[in-house]
């Protein structure tokens, strides 16, 4: 077993080899500008580009032209959120979100609220769940948009997104997610799920970093979007910058294998999954779950383990274990994370959680591993710092 064991795959996963190897050609000879097709080079390009494009969007349910490239989905969550609020000045000015969205999109709506729009953060319950009734409540005759993710990446909870869609929808407001959490783990279809614009990344689903992509239905309704990236007019002239060839045929390899297993690799990591919980729940006393116990991505799992600090136990066990203490974009500060926060969680408890994260190579042995050596530290945390157990 390599160590340190990594059991960060929220915040990361590696390129898959077979990844990799449909990436390579494009990295060498083939190296073709996918806008200049004019020539063979640019032509051959721009064909590996298209079957990646039509690949990916069936993948969702989308057609081809609905699919937008990006750097990821931070930048297909600004585009989203600032695209669509731009281009709607007409409909109104007011935009409904949640209070433990990624930052990607919390950081872009406050960005807006900045700039004159009016933002709506909507509380979650305990187990990370939104309420649909309350969604409808929000809404008033100047909202343009409403956006709530799929999944979150901290705690794993998975949204009622058809549900919102559909209220969104009956209202004629747009409705965007980011699924960069549960694509590859769920099954997505945007129209079975009343989705107008969804945000996901390729470094997540075993492909490569800096490569995302923005779905914008183009039918029933037209969703009307304005560019941030301005130049020579590439993606429909929505994101201008050549495309990463390598990095978009990449994408699509990662999905198919991630499709190709959804009926196996799912339940997999939920056993998993489960066997940690278990097994850290019956080794060190007073461990609870954060999150939903059942409407829950498969491989994700947040406990709160009383009077271990966690970032003392990160540190000491960095040789052995690679896990995080509240999302990967806050670990260099030290307030509580913002999602247990919006759970109704105390500080307290927030600093006192762990998120552990399964993925495509983690076997039963790693979580045997990881169960034995977080249970062994954080007793002896516990003990050393005489802490008691608060919520
Ligand atoms: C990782 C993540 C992002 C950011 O994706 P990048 O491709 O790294 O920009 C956005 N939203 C969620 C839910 C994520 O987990």
């Amino acid at each position: 077993m390599k160590l340190p064991l990594y059991l960060d795959y929220n915040a990361t996963t590696p390129i898959d080899h077979r990844v990799f190897e449909a990436m390579m050609p494009h990295l060498g000879e083939e190296f073709g500008n996918s806008a200049s097709i004019d020539h063979l080079h640019g032509a051959r390009a721009s064909d590996a580009v298209e079957k990646a494009r039509a690949a990916i969007a069936g993948t969702i349910n989308a057609r081809p032209e609905e699919l937008l490239f990006t750097s990821g989905a931070t930048e297909s969550d600004n585009l989203a959120l600032i695209g669509v609020m731009e281009a709607n000045e007409d409909k109104g000015d007011h935009l409904i979100t949640s209070k433990m969205e990624h930052p990607a999109v919390l950081e872009t709506a406050k960005y807006l609220q900045k700039r004159g729009k009016h933002v709506t953060f909507l509380d979650v319950d305990r187990t990370g769940l939104l309420d649909p009734d309350a969604i409808a409540k929000a809404i008033t005759n100047r909202t343009v948009l409403i956006s709530v993710m799929m999944a979150n990446n901290e705690i794993g909870t998975i949204e009622p997104v058809e549900v919102i869609g559909r209220i969104a929808h009956e209202r004629g407001i747009y409705f965007h997610t980011d699924a960069t959490q549960a694509i590859g783990k769920l099954s997505v279809d945007v129209r079975a799920m009343n989705i107008d614009l969804m945000s996901f990344s390729a470094h997540k689903v075993y492909g490569p970093k800096g490569m995302g992509a923005l779905f914008i239905r183009r039918r029933n309704p037209f969703v009307k979007v304005s560019a941030q990236i301005h130049g020579g007019g590439h993606e429909r002239g929505l994101r201008s910058g050549t495309i990463n060839t390598a990095a978009v045929v990449g994408f699509s390899k990662a999905l198919q294998l991630c499709y190709e297993a959804l009926s196996s690799e799912p339940p997999r990591m939920q056993a998993l999954r489960e066997r940690l919980w278990q097994g850290l729940k019956s080794r060190v006393a007073g461990t609870e779950l954060n999150g939903h116990p059942t409407k829950c991505i498969p491989n994700c799992l947040n406990v709160y383990l009383p009077g271990v600090e966690n970032r003392a136990l990160m540190l000491t066990m960095k040789d052995q274990l690679a896990f995080s203490a509240g999302s990967a974009c806050a670990t260099s500060k030290v307030e509580p994370s913002h999602v247990l926060t919006a759970l109704g969680y105390s500080a307290s408890r927030s600093h006192n959680s762990i998120r552990l994260s399964l993925g495509r190579p983690t076997t039963t042995e790693e979580v045997d591993l990881a169960i034995e050596e977080i249970s062994r530290m954080a007793n002896t945390i516990r003990n050393r710092f005489c802490s008691t157990a608060q919520s």
